[in-house]
């Protein structure tokens, strides 16, 4: 198990990709908190036979960061206040994800039927939250909750400045790119928020899913490369509204997803809200399937 200092973390299968996630375990305290629940079950099972978890913190309300709260019954569970106090129910959620804006009522109901028990039981679990910016203690080790939007609107990227470790969550620097593709998410913000990670003092820079653990430096470089997927999806997003098609067709191309992926209905939902997004930010508006220009480009 890879250490950092007094943070331990705990994989998820196949190097923590999407539908799981890595989970830090603060120990060399009194006080034993666990970050995020996407890793491994048998990891987590472990750890809290072998030496408990006092509090589970969730960065945001995602499935993969949050599926299993459910081991941690007895356990306090808290989450960001932004969050906390949206609707954690299958309507909130659907709203959240783009389904109602897509789909209208019948996709919720639809969604319904579809969405994963496991993500609404684990959110139902979450009964406390943090507030961003203010210094917590647990035992001797200080963290941050600093806010940083545009993944989620309350995402949150816990930063240790005593060990100079951050906890990135999903700025994970995949060759997937930045996912902003909820109503809750934003562009601007998500870039913003990356800035910020940036000019942290920190040395270590832990991510959610797959690679790891970057270097500032690295991390630097990485976010670069990340951040310039947004530049890359505005220009091809671009050259098909100049050839006149409609939004319908754009969303079955595969901009963020492989074209096979659109198959499944929620794919197809992020696919469709993250190109609104983009056509937002080029200054098109889309009705009735037609993409029309709102303003004159910069
Ligand atoms: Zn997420």
């Amino acid at each position: 198990m890879k250490q950092i200092g007094p943070v331990k973390l705990i994989e998820g299968p196949s190097k923590s990709k999407v539908p799981f996630s890595r989970s830090l375990y603060i120990e060399g305290s009194a006080e034993k908190v666990l970050i995020d629940t996407g890793a491994d079950s048998t990891l987590l099972k472990q750890i809290q036979a072998d030496s408990g978890v006092d509090l589970v913190i969730n960065t945001h309300y995602h499935p993969d960061h949050t599926r299993h709260n459910v081991l941690f019954h007895e356990t306090e569970k808290w989450i960001n206040t932004i969050e906390f106090h949206m609707p954690l129910t299958i309507e909130g959620i659907a709203k959240a994800n783009g389904i109602f804006q897509e789909w209208g009522p019948e996709g919720v109901k639809k969604w319904e039927k579809e969405i994963p028990e496991i993500w609404i039981k684990s959110l139902t679990q979450i009964n406390g939250f943090y507030e961003y910016e203010k210094q917590y203690s647990f035992g001797n080790i200080h963290v941050h909750f600093l806010h940083t939007p545009g993944h989620t609107k309350g995402f949150c990227c816990p930063y240790f400045p005593d060990l100079g470790i951050v906890f990135t969550g999903d700025y994970d620097m995949t060759s997937f790119g930045p996912w902003y593709n909820g109503t809750d998410g934003s562009i601007e913000e998500f870039i913003s928020s990356a800035k910020r990670l940036l000019s942290l003092d920190a040395k270590y820079y832990i991510t959610g899913h797959q690679k790891g653990t970057f270097q500032k430096n690295e991390f630097h470089h990485a976010m670069i490369n990340y951040l310039s997927i947004i530049d890359h999806r505005d220009e091809v997003i671009e050259k098909f509204v100049q050839k006149g098609i409609s939004f319908d067709e754009l969303t079955r191309i595969g901009i963020f997803y492989p074209k096979h992926a659109l198959e499944h209905s929620l794919f197809m939902t992020w696919e469709r809200s993250g190109i609104r997004k983009h056509l937002s930010r080029l200054g098109y508006t889309v009705v009735d399937s037609e993409i029309k220009r709102i303003m004159v480009k910069k």
